[in-house]
Parts: C-alpha cells; sequence; structure tokens
C-alpha cells in the first residue's frame, strides 16, 4: 500500500503557473501576482496561446489558467485558504 505525505500550501504562494511546449520541452513561467502578465499583448489573457520559441499551438483549454489570475487575486489574502496536495512517499 502506498503512503502518501500531505502538504498544504496556501493560495498566496502558488504565483507562478507555467506550461512545457511538447514540441520544443520549452517551459513558460507566468507570474498571476504581476500585473504585468495580465496585459500581455494587451489581451487580458496571462498565458500565450503558443510556444513563444517554436509558435507551436498550445492545447486550446490552455486559456483557462488566465483564470487562476481571477482566483488568485481574490483568495491570496484570505487566511486559512489552502491547496491540499498528497504526493506518494518515496522509497
Ligand atoms: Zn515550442
Amino acid at each position: 500500500m502506498t503512503t502518501h505525505r500531505t502538504w498544504l500550501i496556501d493560495v498566496k504562494d502558488l504565483r507562478l503557473v507555467s506550461i512545457r511546449c511538447g514540441q520544443c520541452q520549452t517551459r513558460v513561467v507566468v507570474d498571476v501576482a504581476s500585473e504585468k502578465a495580465g496585459a500581455r499583448a494587451g489581451t487580458g489573457q496571462i498565458m500565450p496561446l503558443e510556444c513563444p520559441s517554436c509558435r507551436t499551438a498550445f492545447d486550446s483549454a490552455v486559456k483557462y489558467l488566465n483564470r487562476w489570475q481571477e482566483v488568485y487575486a481574490a483568495l491570496k489574502g484570505i487566511a486559512g485558504v489552502q491547496i491540499e496536495v498528497q504526493l506518494p512517499e518515496l522509497g
């Protein structure tokens, strides 16, 4: 039986969102706490819809990551709001 270790992470610590390009492996990291991220290309989108390196389109569902910026802004200052992560114990 696999045992799991539980981590409780404050929402305010979940400000970095990333996506890796399946084609060239470039990883794009976005800081959702940055106002500049919200102004990307004047679209209000924080996540690019294509890889900035090879221009391969990301899965269209990536657009939903843009909503994380709203969730982050709304919840980051509320004490006690945490995400619980369970990872299997190694070994
Ligand atoms: Zn790429």
